[in-house]
This record gives structure tokens, sequence and C-alpha cells, in this order.
């Protein structure tokens, strides 16, 4: 019989994470202030602890994960990786597929793999409160877990959408011992000055953010921010992943052809495949492995947006990000994966991208919760919306594995379970979901207003990036 998931004791969980700086094929345009217009981090000191700007910045290409780290890991990693039998049957397809399930975890997603580092410096450097903005709730989930275990307070805004579709993830945060807020909040300028304006704004994650960075500069002694996404250390911490998933394939006696994740911020994606680009570009590779992002057509940043410099957060507070964006004031279509609505992406996914070693591929929600459907029936877990963006990729290419005879080995991470999402599946079941498509002409709009608000952007972005 063929083995259904591949296990690895605790004794396997990885000692170091990889970090893919010294690895990429063009070096990471540096950050600017955009009040010099030169490279700056600028306020990026203020809200993290020492230790985690060290590993932003880092040229390391190995970084030790401390012991107290790994004792937390150990609560569910290693994660299981499954070969998806079931599904393949149902396909007809002679391709092979495996998935990595991240919703294992304590909040039931990736997330943890890097809210436990960060919880774990902030409290070696004395933090007494963490600030965050979250989506879906997935991140705010981690973070209230992870803060919770060292100690620390937890302060979460979440997108208002969310916060009124979700309120499940809102008493998990709770449980573990976090306030939350519906962002916009009259907690903090940002919040306040948005609702003056429109007091039923349903947020987004570009306004959480600007109030959970507010709320840690304004009470900078006693609070720093934690970051879900995007930023190179939450990528790096990830890799756990990729670590993990090279070990139980060649367990199974496999190499991968293609992986697939999903892209909100682009972490988990890059956790899981970054360990494989590090065996392609060092020549230990047995084949040519190809990395498919896949992303939601209400938010295409990468396979419509434009690579340049733009803020992370809406009111401007963060330095300028070099990155695929649809522009900083981008309001979601109300779309059910809310871990894919953010305007950015990581700026490692902009370089890899834009150098060819990587693909994107966009898809509306309503063939997406069809490929979720299909796995349901088939493997029996039910997944969050975001991987189920991966899981159609993944279908697309089983079925054209059929139609050419091809016995691919096809990967996916599989990074978070759908369990607070009933709502979504309720909505798609019922026949009410829409096939949101972002208009190539608001991308467009999104960008002139960007470069009349700094009208030396294109000159920066010639030189930088
Ligand atoms: C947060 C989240 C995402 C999006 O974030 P990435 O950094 O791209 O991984 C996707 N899926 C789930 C389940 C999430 O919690």
């Amino acid at each position: 019989m063929l083995s259904r998931k591949i296990l690895l004791d605790e004794t396997h969980i990885p000692k170091k994470w990889y970090n893919i700086t010294p690895d990429l094929p063009k070096p990471l345009p540096p950050f600017i202030d955009p009040s010099t217009k030169e490279p700056g981090v600028g306020i990026v000191p203020r809200i993290f602890p020492k230790e985690i700007i060290g590993q932003e910045i880092s040229k390391e290409r190995w970084i030790e994960i401390p012991e107290p780290v790994r004792e937390v890991y150990s609560l569910w990693r290693p994660t299981p990786l499954f070969r998806a039998l079931n599904l393949e049957k149902a396909l007809k397809t002679p391709a092979k597929i495996y998935y990595k399930y991240e919703g294992v975890s304590p909040s039931g997603s990736h997330k943890p793999n890097t809210a436990v580092p960060q919880a774990y410096y902030n409290m070696k450097e004395g933090t007494e409160r963490l600030t965050t903005e979250t989506g879906a709730g997935q991140w705010g989930s981690a973070l209230a877990f992870s803060a919770n275990v060292f100690g620390l307070k937890a302060t979460v805004y979440m997108v208002r959408a969310s916060y009124d579709q979700k309120p499940y993830r809102r008493i998990m945060m709770e449980s573990f011992g976090a306030a939350c807020y519906p962002s916009p909040s009259k907690q903090t300028n940002a919040g306040r000055k948005i609702l003056n304006e429109d007091p039923t704004n349903q947020g987004s994650l570009g306004i959480a953010i600007s109030e959970a960075v507010e709320d840690a500069l304004v009470n900078e002694k006693e609070a720093n921010y934690a970051i879900g996404s995007v930023f190179n250390h939450v990528l790096l911490h990830q890799t756990v992943e990729g670590l993990e998933a090279k070990e139980q394939l060649e367990i199974a006696g496999d190499y991968p052809d293609m992986l697939f994740g999903c892209i909100g911020g682009g972490s988990s994606f890059s956790g899981f495949f970054w360990p494989f680009y590090y065996d392609k570009i060092t020549g230990n590779a047995p084949k040519e492995t190809e990395f498919i992002a896949t992303e939601a057509t209400a938010c295409p940043k990468v396979t419509k947006g434009e690579y340049v410099y733009d803020h992370g957060d809406t009111a401007g507070i963060t330095p300028l990000v070099p990155m695929h964006t649809l522009g900083h004031d981008f309001i979601p279509a109300p779309i059910h994966a809310g871990g894919l609505r953010y305007h950015g992406i990581a700026p490692t996914i902009s370089v890899l991208k834009s150098a060819h070693q990587l693909e994107a591929r966009a898809y509306n929600q309503i063939e997406v919760f069809k490929a979720a459907k299909l796995f349901i029936e088939t493997e029996g877990i039910i997944p969050a919306p975001e991987p189920s963006h991966a899981i159609k990729g993944v279908i697309d290419e089983a079925l054209k594995c059929k139609e050419t005879g091809e016995g691919k080995t096809i990967a996916f991470v599989l990074c978070g379970h759908g369990h607070f999402d009933m709502q979504a599946y309720d909505s798609f079941l019922s026949g009410n979901l829409l096939p949101y498509e972002y208009p190539a002409e608001k991308v467009e709009a999104a960008m002139k207003k960007l470069k009349d608000m700094y009208p030396w952007l294109d000159e920066v972005n010639k030189k930088f990036i």
C-alpha cells in the first residue's frame, strides 16, 4: 500500500532557517525614505526588536532557530506531508500530488511559525505588548497564541469586514488573552480620521497596519509591532515548511516538478519553495522545479500590478517598499480569501518574478471554491479559501498531465484549514459568490495617483529596481 502520510518525529524539527537573500538572482532593492528619496528604513527600528532587524537585513544563508522556539514548535511540528491519493484517483491523473499541511498548528495555519520567534525575541528584549493587524483573523490568532506563550500582551486591529464576518476568530484571539478591535477603530488617529470621513468603512489590511504601527510608535517604550507576512524575517521563519517537506519527499523517493502556493504577502509559499530554490541554485536539484504562486483575480498584485516603490500601509507611515503593488489605498472587493487581499507582496517574490524564477497565476473565487469542494470530497480536509487558490492551480496542472500522460510530481502547501470559513462555504454552496475581477484601469489610476503623490518616483524606481 502507498503511504498517504509521511511523518517526521520531533528530532527532525529544523535547527536552522534558510535565508534566500544571498542567493537571489539580483540584490534586493533597499527601502526608500520618501522624505529623503534615499535608502532608509524610517520608523522600522522603533517598532521591531534588534534581533528581528538583524534577521531582516541578514546576508547569512542559515540562521539558527533558538531552542525555546523549537520547543514551542514541537507542539505541532513537524507537520505532515500527505500524498493526495484520493484526489489523484478522482482526477484520473498520472500526476503525483503532495501537500504539506500547516493546518495542524494551534491557530490552524502556518502563521505561528513566525509569530512564535517574533514573540520570543520581543520577550528577550523586554517588550511588554505586541500590536498587529489581521485580515481574516489567522495572523491575529497566531500572534495572540504566541504572545501568550511568552507572557506578552497582544493588541490586534482586525479588518472590519472580517471582524463582522468571522466573530469566532475574534473569540479565539480573546481566548488566548488578546484585545481585538475592529479596524478602522477609534483607538488611533489613523482610524479616527477614516471613520470621520466614512463611518461605515469596511477597513483594509493597509488601514489596520497603519493603526497597529501607530499604536506601537505612540507607546514606543512598552510596545512593539509584529508583522505576519511580506518582510524577509517572516519568510525566513516560514522555511521550516520547505525544509521538512524536502526531507519528507526524500522519504517518499520523490522530487517535485512543480510547487504551488497562494500569495497574500508571500510568506507561506516562500517558506515552502525557498529550500527547493536553494537546491536549484546550488546545483543539488535532481530536476528543474517550477515555482507557481497563485493569487485572487480580485487582488492580482503580481499578475496585474506594477513592480514599483509603494508604501506598505494606507496612511503612508512605512517606508517605500520595492514590490508588485495595486497601490497602497487599494480597497479590496469583499472576497472570502481575506488573507489574499493585501495590495503588495514580499520584495523577494518581486525580485524572483522579474528574474523569471517564479510564475504567478490568478483565479476567481468561484473556480477556487469548486476546486476546494473536490478536495474536501476526496481528501477530507476543509481548506481555507486562500490555499484553495493553490489547489485550483494544482488540479488544472494534474488535468493537463492527464491529457499529456506525464506523471509529474506536484506539491503544494495547504497553509491552513477553513474551519472558521463556513460562511464562505455557505455562500459558495448557495450560489451567492461573485467572480470579482480587478480592472486594469484601476491599477493604472492607482499608479498615476502614486506618481502624483511622489513626482520623483519614476526616477527612484529606475535607479533602484
Ligand atoms: C495569512 C494567510 C495567507 C496569506 O499570507 P501569506 O504570507 O501569503 O502566506 C494565506 N493563507 C492563510 C491560511 C493565511 O493564514
